[in-house]
């Protein structure tokens, strides 16, 4: 018999079924909420004008393509730090970070999740209820066993912080608690500076590890605002891990843009950690790619194309803002009866819209608009072509 002839059909990863099925939708007035990508007002992915620059100048200087060290590009890196902590960041001073170029969040996840269970073989993992879908799967493929702890108060469309502290205490010291530092993905919903700060306590106490997802920064309040609660953690002197993922913030979703880094308690322990990375990355994929680190690295490092990117970022950030306000006062026109202003309180690409399974399925299937089962929709998808389209499909399913 084959070799593959009892191999199991895996199950269809939800969110890309549902573009399937948004693609093979023939109803030309079909919108795409599902999706986890920002579009312009236009309907499409930006190419930023800074990314363009910084591409153009690396064309005209026809470099060669030789390998990047194990850890990446040191500019690169390097930039990464400074976005994070700021360029004056007592742990850059005192070398306590180790930073490494990795494909896209996903990738600094995978490889801080390899170091992680070197370290701390017998570890458990907790992630927020919910969280990004792909969390539990890569921590469980990685070898550890994956709880959640409480987060989310479906009630209040809001955090459910005494529940999320319970769950915090009740865990053992050596727990890895992987935290989304801001625009919390799928909820939109993110701790305040109050409620951040008894976390930070609760993790100290207990001899938590953190592990923070930054997905997002710039897409919630601005680069610095989003980095609040990196900036706490650092404060606090733990030792945490942070995945930073570039994928929105620069729109280079297909170039692997992101990176691992590992705060340290010294000078002697951060060259160690990096020599122990390294040969994680090392025999999982040797070295990272060169094209999406470059053109980060040039748009960070070079003052004119920083600036560029930082009013993109704003316009893309206030763009999704404008979505949040468009969305709720065109629901109360509508003569929606249901309070929806939540959805301004909420930060970043997503809003859990409160919308039950059956409401979405409606939407679907009555009025070609596509969210995800919970009730995420992707308000970065919205646009002033397809909101009253929207607005009208939700009027209608909550009737
Ligand atoms: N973490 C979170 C919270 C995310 O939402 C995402 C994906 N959007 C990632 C990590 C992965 O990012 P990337 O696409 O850069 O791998």
């Amino acid at each position: 018999t084959s070799l593959f002839a009892n191999v199991e059909q895996a199950p269809r990863d939800p969110i890309l079924g549902l573009n399937e099925q948004f693609n093979a939708d023939a109803r030309t007035t079909k919108v795409n909420l599902g999706v986890g990508v920002y579009f312009n007002d236009e309907g499409r992915i930006p190419l930023l004008k800074a990314v363009r620059n910084a591409e153009v100048a690396r064309l005209e200087a026809a470099s060669a393509r030789g390998y990047l060290p194990i850890d990446g590009i040191t500019g690169y890196n390097q930039a990464v730090q400074k976005l994070l902590f700021t360029e004056s960041s007592p742990l850059i001073a005192e070398k306590r970070l180790v930073t490494a170029q990795a494909l896209g969040g996903t990738g600094a996840l995978k490889i801080g999740a390899d170091y992680l269970k070197r370290l701390l073989p017998n570890a458990k993992v907790a992630i927020s209820d919910p969280s990004w879908e792909n969390h539990r799967a890569l921590f469980e493929n990685a070898g550890f066993e994956v709880v959640n702890y409480s987060y989310y108060n479906a009630a209040t469309h809001g955090i459910d912080p005494e529940g999320m502290l319970a769950s915090l205490n009740s865990y053992p010291a050596g727990t890895i608690v992987v935290l989304h530092a801001c625009c919390h993905n799928p909820t939109g919903v993110d701790l305040s500076a109050e409620q951040w700060a008894k976390v930070v306590d609760v993790i100290k106490a207990r001899g938590l590890v953190p592990f923070l997802d930054i997905a997002y920064q710039g897409f919630g309040d601005g680069i610095d605002a989003d980095a609040f609660a990196v900036r706490q953690f650092a404060a606090s002197g733990l030792s945490f891990l942070v995945s930073s993922s570039f994928s929105k913030s620069f729109s280079l979703y297909g170039e692997r843009v992101g990176a691992l880094t590992i705060v340290t308690a010294n000078s002697d322990e951060t060259g160690k950690v990096l020599s122990q990375l390294k040969r994680v990355i090392r025999t999982n994929y040797s070295n990272p790619p060169t094209h999406g680190g470059t053109v980060v690295a040039t748009i960070l490092n070079t003052p004119t194309l920083r600036l560029e990117w930082e009013d993109e970022l704003a316009e893309m950030r206030d763009r999704i803002r404008a979505m949040r306000t468009a969305l709720v006062e065109k629901l109360k026109a509508r003569g929606v009866q249901r309070d929806f202003s939540f959805v301004l309180a909420q930060r970043g690409m997503f809003s859990y819209s409160g919308l039950t399974s059956a409401q979405v399925d409606a939407l679907r299937e009555k009025h070609g608009v596509y969210a995800i089962g919970t009730g995420r929709i992707c308000v970065a998808a919205l646009n002033n072509q397809n909101i009253d389209a929207v607005v009208d499909a939700i009027a209608d399913v909550l009737k």
